[in-house]
């Protein structure tokens, strides 16, 4: 078997590894030997392979056979084309060392520059370029990192040195500072490594590089990494590739600068040249926002034949890669060099837009948009905002940067720490600092929004914000954090007052305002209308199209998924009715009659305000199918618990406490959700389903004589046996076809049921035969298929995660393994039975896009989920079925 290959150079117009390579190279790795080969410039190197990573933590950190050979013949190489050797007393190279996964994990793994530097390359360093300022700066730096990366010593550390040399100074950027100041720097910083890590700081540069690349090798298993790969569900991967490259410097003096870019703008996606760069500095400078970098478009002035090089670049790799691209370069004395290029991490707006646009620039076609959108960015869009009432009233005290969308309310903290342990007590909190950094991930992912007083839109701040969705307001100088205070004008906020982000506009103001829930642009309409389309054309066997439709139990729910998109209610929960006051009080007396006809009269009031309810829903969804799902829950959650209510009641029902309380108690169960409930009420109280039926035929015979379409669908529920419905269906049919005839209307109303009970599931041939539809009620389902009652689930299931028992949780995304098999078996029995037989779903899953895919391949007709999610569920179905036909 040939040797592995564990080192990849790319130099000099040729490389031996391309895009294709991301698994093996990192995408860091792969996209430079890409860029390589393109014929861009960037500076020659080597990129050490993921599976060496793979195997240094296999063999107890130890590299494989072989590699430290191979690496040290790629580096002559390198020393070769650069004509400079690493560590070399006259002519030094130097290289920067960098980690990169095959998924884009943004800060969370180390990175050094300027190895090679000691302390005979810097005075050759400085001699050669005749520019000793900066050869000491690369010197200070690079101690700084390698000290903090490689050799442990405390960060702050360093920084507390170098702010008193800028104090001594008086100056306030380190550029201020002089040849002397960063000599004497060198000196302290090194005294501060033999105190904490009781050595020297290594003088030998290949000694540097191996600690380099172990420390990087190390960083992919720091927790920050391990977090942010949970977080993101990144899986499978082998570990960190480690690109070895010939340094350039943007910090060269006021020739050269250090920039990143986009090819559009990440938070619009506007097709616009997007960026910010600052003059004499290093990548990190901008990345650590503790300069504010200038607009891209200002370097135009500054050095046009740059600029025009750079938008040159950026038009070919969009054209390249067929996608926006984030970009890091830097200038060394006029001349450029790209650093990196990947596919550009975008807001949900931006997502939408770029999508859009590159169809219609046919740059990539319609699924591929479709593919590139992901239901974290469409929920992004349907993060609320501020009340546009409330903005009136308000006055901004501030803007900073809009560096993610939507809008924030919190009570304000100071630190990551404070954030997670505020959160945890059911707290909404505000991140407010100067900066971030990789640390505080935990803090910002539980904050509602971040503000930052310092940084740029590639800040860290900005860039994690985005990429969670989080709002988030970055760089606002008017903001000054100060110890346990904020200063913003002449307003002092203390630690737990509310404060109020936009993400959107930059905007920031003091108190909790108002925030209102968005709504759908014609650009995202559009682009939600080719994911229709897409589910509309699929087929799978006799089944034509995948369906959404929505959960909704009030007009306006269905009101607001029929603006979203709903093609139909899938399921409306007729208890849910009954919450408000009004109706609550003559279902009490229903529930509560000691006789049929005490029953019967309760009933007839409940009529006419179910009807008006049915009416309704059925006018919102303008003809759209609608299943009303007949009465479910055990009646004794409806009767009051407290002595208060009890009384209050039986002054309503005009009789005596006392008298009412054996009434409650009879209604009492041990074990309610598999009690007396479902189809099971209407076996033992028939008039109860018969009131409901005739209430859902009148509303739609109303529909039908005010000219509105109407179609009407009648459910079932907890079946778990065909002959309830053998029973049930035919009373049912009685009570349609006499309203019917009764107000000379036709109409076909299918009666269909839940299967939510395994044993339902396992009968679906014989169950099927008395229904017209079945509807996946995966909430019993699942309750029942795991005995995990879902109303108690909360006292072990983290356990279960955290233990890895289960991978998710099987009340969000359907257990495919078991659940998937139940419902798999009942959709093919059913079928079986009757081959168009409708199949959807209508559990809490319904909405959840790993649940969609699965019901696509199932074969179900559609999915229901409540409002807010419908077009996450339009988006995530046509996925399914773009995913899925590829295969
Ligand atoms: C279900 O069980 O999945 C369902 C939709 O019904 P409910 O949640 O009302 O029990
Ligand atoms: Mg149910």
């Amino acid at each position: 078997m040939a040797k592995a290959k564990y080192v990849y150079f790319f130099g000099e117009g040729k490389a031996d590894g391309d895009a294709k390579m991301k698994e093996l190279l990192g995408g860091k790795g792969a996209n430079l030997a890409e860029m390589t080969n393109l014929g861009i410039p960037v500076p020659p190197g080597f990129t050490v392979t993921t599976e060496v990573c793979g195997s240094f933590y296999e063999n107890g950190k130890k590299y494989p056979e072989g590699f430290k050979e191979e690496a040290l013949i790629q580096l002559r190489k390198l020393e070769k084309l650069m004509g400079k050797k690493l560590g070399d007393a006259d002519d030094p190279l130097l290289v920067s060392v960098r980690s990169g996964a095959a998924v884009s994990m943004p800060g969370m793994m180390d990175t050094i520059l300027n190895l090679g530097m000691n302390d005979k390359a810097v005075v050759s360093l400085a001699a050669k370029t005749g520019n000793p300022r900066f050869a000491w700066d690369a010197y200070r730096r690079f101690i700084q990192m390698f000290g903090d990366v490689v050799m442990g010593v405390p960060h702050d550390e360093f920084e507390a040195i170098l702010e008193a040399a800028k104090k001594a100074r008086k100056v306030e950027l380190d550029t201020g500072l002089e040849v002397k100041d960063l000599e004497k720097l060198v000196a302290d910083y090194k005294k501060v490594v033999k105190k904490h890590a009781k050595l020297d700081f290594p003088q030998d540069p290949e000694e540097q590089m191996w600690g380099a690349i172990d420390a990087v090798f190390g960083s992919w298993m720091n927790e920050r990494a391990i977090k942010y790969r949970e977080l993101n569900s990144i899986k499978g991967l082998k570990g960190t590739a480690v690109t070895v490259q010939s340094m350039v410097f943007g910090n060269f003096g006021d020739d050269s600068g250090t920039g990143v870019c986009f090819s559009r703008d990440p938070s619009t996606g506007k097709n616009e040249f997007y960026g910010e760069y600052l003059m004499n500095a290093q990548g990190e400078d901008v990345v650590a926002g503790i300069r504010t970098p200038e607009k891209i478009a200002t370097l135009a002035k500054r050095n046009k034949k740059v600029y025009d090089q750079l938008v040159a670049i950026k038009d070919r790799l969009e054209h390249h890669f067929h996608d926006m691209q984030d970009m890091e370069f830097t200038v060394q004395q006029g001349e450029l060099f790209l650093l990196q290029t990947r596919n550009g991490k975008r807001a949900g707006a931006a997502a939408i837009k770029c999508a859009v646009d590159m169809v219609a620039e046919g740059l990539i076609d319609k699924n591929t948009a479709i593919m590139r959108v992901s239901h974290e960015h469409l929920d992004q869009l349907l993060h609320p905002m501020v009340d546009p009432k409330a903005i009136k009233a308000a006055k901004s005290l501030t803007q900073g940067l809009n560096a993610s969308p939507g809008a924030a309310c919190g009570k304000i903290v100071f630190t990551a720490k404070e954030a997670e342990e505020w959160a945890e007590l059911g707290e909404r909190v505000l991140l407010v600092r100067k900066d971030t950094s990789p640390e505080d991930i935990g803090g910002m992912v539980v904050a509602e929004g971040i503000l930052t007083s310092t940084g740029g839109m590639t800040s860290h701040a900005a860039v994690v914000a985005r990429g969670m969705g989080t709002p988030c307001v970055a760089g606002a100088k008017g903001v000054s954090v100060q110890g346990k205070k904020v200063v913003i004008g002449d307003k002092t906020f203390k630690e737990g007052d509310w404060m109020t982000i936009d993400g959107s506009t930059g905007d920031v103001y003091a108190g909790e305002l108002p925030l209102v829930a968005p709504k759908i642009s014609k650009e995202i309409e559009a682009f939600l209308a080719w994911c229709d389309e897409v589910r509309a054309g699929s087929v799978r066997g006799t089944v034509k199209g995948f369906d959404v439709r929505t959960n909704a139990d009030q007009p306006e729910d269905a009101k607001r998924a029929f603006a979203f998109g709903a093609q139909g209610v899938g399921l409306c929960r007729t208890e849910h009715m009954f919450f408000d006051k009004e109706k609550l009080v003559h279902f009490r007396a229903m529930i509560l009659a000691d006789d049929e006809q005490i029953r019967k009269d309760a009933l007839k009031k409940i009529l006419p305000l179910q009807k008006k309810d049915f009416f309704g829903i059925f006018k919102a969804m303008e003809g759209k199918p609608v299943t009303i799902r007949l009465l479910d829950p055990p009646l004794h959650e409806f009767v009051p618990h407290t002595k208060e209510d009890v009384a209050e009641l039986a002054k309503q029902l005009g009789i005596k406490a006392k008298d009412l309380q054996p009434k409650i108690d009879k209604l009492h169960e041990s074990n309610p959700m598999l009690g007396h409930r479902g189809c099971r009420l209407a076996v033992t109280y028939p008039e109860i389903y018969d009131m409901q039926v005739e209430a859902i035929v009148l509303a739609a015979v109303d529909c039908v004589k005010k000219g509105l379409p109407v179609k009407p669908e009648i459910m079932i529920p907890i079946v778990c046996d065909e002959k309830e419905l053998a029973l049930l269906r035919p009373s049912a049919e009685r009570i349609v076809k006499s309203v019917l005839e009764k107000a000379k209307v036709k109409m076909d109303i299918q009666i269909g049921t839940m299967i939510e009970v395994p044993r339902a599931a396992l009968l679906a041939e014989k169950i099927a035969a008395y229904a017209d539809f079945f509807s996946f009620g995966t909430n019993d389902l699942t309750q029942m298929t795991f005995a995990f009652s879902r109303d108690d689930v909360a006292s072990f299931l983290p356990v279960y995660m955290e233990k890895e028992l289960l991978e998710v949780d099987p009340f969000k995304s359907v257990d495919e393994e078991g659940v998937g098999i139940l419902m798999d078996w009942a959709t093919t029995k059913g079928r079986s039975v009757k081959p168009n037989f409708k199949v959807g779903i209508c559990g809490e899953q319904g909405g959840d896009p790993a649940t969609i895919d699965f019901c696509f391949r199932t074969g179900l007709n559609y999915v229901s989920c409540s409002p807010f999610r419908v077009p996450i569920a339009r988006l995530a179905g046509a996925q399914a079925v773009i995913r899925n036909s590829k295969k």
